[in-house]
Parts: structure tokens; C-alpha cells; sequence
């Protein structure tokens, strides 16, 4: 007899192979504090719950972190019941204390759904594309996940429209088509790597009004700046790996919906691709997320007063932060977000040459892919050749950590000026 509880069927529909897989609400949590309904109930600060959220119930010599079970199958027999922990690839309890905690920071009425990579929860996402469906994504975006529906395009025949999403007009008119309105938009907001701020609410309405879902990469904002889901948006992802985690040492990804089929639907294709994460990983993730509030609170400082610094600098050309006044995405983030986000975009003088000369010349900041780490980063993204060619070959994307401001000043004054000399 199959271990494998999973029902397969490669003539039947995927929604209802999704709908065989049972019922979208968790399974029993031993894990979780039902004693503290103020807890649970979504009143206390998101600072609050990132750290009381997903710990094992008080009781005398219980632990107060969650334990990592590392068992691939659970002890059953029978007709097993809608709530009983069976195998690994379906649900695990080291996951829940992290998915019932980003749950409640995004403010769902549903846990979060993880999965091993954010590309995961991308794809996962996206899936919910009908083939031959539109979709329409930003111009700017991580570059993986315009890959990704580009590779969509050709196996699904999604049509795929690109558009500048801080252009409120633009996408509306891409939303609704000439002839067919779109099934899906997708947003960041910020960008990668251009940090272009989106009017959300404006295009959720316009969206829904044709039918079209919306889906919102908020990897860049966390939850502790902007939290789409409360203004209509039907899917939300994370790669966890950056801000959630936050110390650069797991890969990981989350998907969140307050629908309760699409949260079925993003279940369950994790359960049939196995884009399954590791329960170290996840365990190791909800460390990250207790101190979330803190690196999100200094590494947005540090930020904010590292771009000021360097929209003076004699040795740059351009900065793009959404916190300086006087940037394209300022009124909408300050109206929109309840922060800036830690990212800059930067472009030194004097071009490719420069900018390439800077990072080879700091000392502390490290040149590396990726973002959100405790560690202050840069790289210049068009070292990728798949980097979209209307990103400025010279933009340096710096994602701020959380040292001493003066410390990350003084190296990347030094930079500067080395790449300058
Ligand atoms: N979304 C954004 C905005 C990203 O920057 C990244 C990775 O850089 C991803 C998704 C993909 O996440 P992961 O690398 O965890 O698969």
C-alpha cells in the first residue's frame, strides 16, 4: 500500500484534485496557545506578535520555543480525520508556529502557506493564471519572476503584458484590455530594483472590476509596512529568505490569501510540486521573524539617513529611496506604506566604471546578491545579463542593514571617493 496520501490523476482538473486534499483550515496545532485569546485575536502591534505569536502552550516545564520534529510520516491508520498530521509533504508542525505568525503580521484570516524558496511561492501564485489567461506584471521586477512568466508565456499561451506600475493609467488600461481583461496583475511595491511605489488601492479596484486577482510580491515592504491583503489584494507572497528571516542563512518562501479556495489552491499545489520547506529552515525563520520589528525599525533609519547623505555626495549622480522627499514614489509611499523600506537605489558618477569601482572598494558592505540580511549589501544588478535592459546599467542596489550608520557612512564615503580618484 502507498504511503502517499496524495490523490493523482493526470486527466482531472487540478482545482479538484485541490479540493481532494481536504479541507484549506490548519490541522490540529499542539503547538499553538489557544489559553491566550489576546494573543491570537490580532489587537497587539505587529512588534508584539512577531514575537508572542507561535509558541507552545504555557504550561509548567513546557518550552517556550517551538521543537523541530524532524519525522517524514506520522503514526495513523484508518480513515484519516480532516485535522491528523500524516506526512511530511502535506502540512508538518514545525511549520505552523511560523505560518500562524505571519498569518496574523499580514493580518489573514488564514495562516500563511510555506514553501521551500520564494520563487516557490511565486510559482504558486502565478499558477492560479488560467492557461491562456493575461497577465499583466510590472516592467521593473525581480528578475526571476519575469523569467518565470515569461516561461509561462510559452508552456500555459499566457498572454503577458508588461507596464510601469508606478504609471496608475497605464495599468489600468493594461488590466482592462482591448479585448480581453487581464485574469491576473501582479505587483511589486517597491520595485526591484527600481523602487517604484504602486497606487494598490486604485489598482485592486480596477482589477476586480474586470475579474482580474491581484497577487503583491511584499518581500520588499515586510508586513510590518504594508499589509495588501487589507486593501483587497487576493494573494500575497514573501521570499522569506530576505526581511522575514533576516540573516541570510535560509532560502524560503510564503504564500498568504484570506479566500479560502485560492488559500486551498496555493495548499495544494504545494503538496503536489513537493515545494516543500525543510523544518530547520522554517524553525530557524521564526527566530528570524521574532526580531523583525527591531532590524526593519534601525535598518529603515539607517537607510533614510544613508540616501539624504548621498543625494549630496559630490560622487553620485542619482539616488532613489521612496523616503526622500523629493522622489517619484514619496507621496504614494508616505500616503500607502507606514515606512520606506531599506533598499537604495544608487548610481554613482562617472557610469559603469565607477560603480563597479565602489563595491570593489568598500570594506564593510558586502558585495553580494540578495537583501534584507542584518548585513548591509550592494550589488549592481546589471551584472545579470537577464536583468531587465531599461534598469540603468550603472545602478548599484544597496540594501541596508543594521550596523552603526556612521560606520556604513564612512565606508561608502570612502568608496566613492576611492572610485573616484
Ligand atoms: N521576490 C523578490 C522581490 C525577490 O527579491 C526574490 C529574490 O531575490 C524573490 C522573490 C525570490 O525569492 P527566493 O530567492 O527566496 O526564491
Amino acid at each position: 500500500m502507498s504511503t502517499d496520501p496524495t490523490p493523482a490523476g493526470p486527466t482531472r482538473d487540478p482545482a479538484d484534485r485541490a479540493r481532494d486534499l481536504g479541507p484549506t483550515s490548519r490541522p490540529a496545532d499542539p503547538t499553538r496557545d489557544r489559553t491566550r485569546g489576546h494573543v491570537a485575536d490580532g489587537t497587539l502591534s505587529p512588534a508584539t506578535l512577531a514575537v508572542a505569536l507561535g509558541r507552545p502552550d504555557r504550561a509548567q516545564g513546557a518550552p517556550v520555543n517551538p521543537p523541530v520534529v524532524l519525522s517524514s510520516t506520522y503514526v495513523s491508520q484508518g480513515v484519516p480525520g480532516p485535522d491528523e498530521l500524516l506526512y511530511t509533504r502535506m502540512t508538518t508542525e514545525t511549520w505552523h508556529p511560523f505560518e500562524e505568525a505571519l498569518g496574523a503580521l499580514e493580518r489573514s484570516t488564514h495562516p500563511a502557506v510555506v514553501y521551500g524558496s520564494g520563487m516557490a511561492a511565486v510559482a504558486a501564485a502565478l499558477s492560479l493564471v488560467p492557461v491562456g489567461g493575461r497577465l499583466v506584471v510590472p516592467r521593473h521586477a525581480y528578475q526571476v519572476t519575469l523569467g518565470y512568466v515569461q516561461d509561462l508565456a510559452t508552456r500555459q499561451q499566457v498572454e503577458v503584458v508588461q507596464a510601469d506600475i508606478d504609471d496608475t493609467e497605464a495599468v489600468v488600461a493594461a488590466v482592462r484590455g482591448d479585448d480581453q481583461p487581464a485574469s491576473m496583475l501582479w505587483v511589486e511595491t517597491p520595485t526591484n530594483p527600481m523602487l517604484e511605489v504602486a497606487d494598490l488601492p486604485t489598482l485592486v479596484a480596477a482589477a476586480h472590476e474586470v475579474g482580474a486577482l491581484v497577487g503583491v510580491d511584499n518581500t520588499f515592504a515586510t508586513p510590518l509596512v504594508q499589509r495588501p491583503l487589507t486593501c483587497g489584494v487576493d494573494v500575497v507572497v514573501h521570499s522569506v529568505t530576505k526581511y522575514l528571516a533576516g540573516h541570510s542563512d535560509v532560502v524560503l518562501g510564503a504564500a498568504l490569501s484570506d479566500d479560502p479556495d485560492l488559500h486551498g489552491r496555493l495548499r495544494s499545489y504545494r503538496t503536489l510540486h513537493g515545494a516543500i520547506a525543510g523544518p530547520f529552515e522554517v524553525w530557524l525563520a521564526l527566530r528570524g521573524l521574532r526580531t523583525l520589528a527591531l532590524r526593519v525599525e534601525r535598518a529603515q533609519a539607517n537607510a533614510l539617513e544613508l540616501a539624504r547623505r548621498l543625494a549630496a555626495h559630490p560622487d553620485v549622480a542619482q539616488v532613489r529611496h521612496p523616503g526622500l522627499p523629493d522622489d517619484p514614489g514619496h507621496e504614494r509611499a508616505a500616503r500607502l506604506m507606514d515606512g520606506f523600506g531599506s533598499i537604495i537605489g544608487l548610481r554613482p558618477r562617472g557610469g559603469v566604471a565607477a560603480a563597479d569601482a565602489t563595491v570593489a572598494a568598500l570594506e564593510l558592505w558586502v558585495p553580494a546578491t540578495s537583501l534584507g540580511g542584518v548585513e548591509s549589501s550592494l550589488e549592481r544588478r546589471r551584472r545579470f545579463a537577464t536583468e531587465s535592459v531599461t534598469v540603468p546599467e550603472d545602478l548599484l542596489r544597496l540594501s541596508v542593514g543594521i550596523e552603526d550608520v556612521e560606520d556604513l557612512w564612512a565606508d561608502l564615503d570612502q568608496a566613492l571617493r576611492a572610485a573616484h580618484r
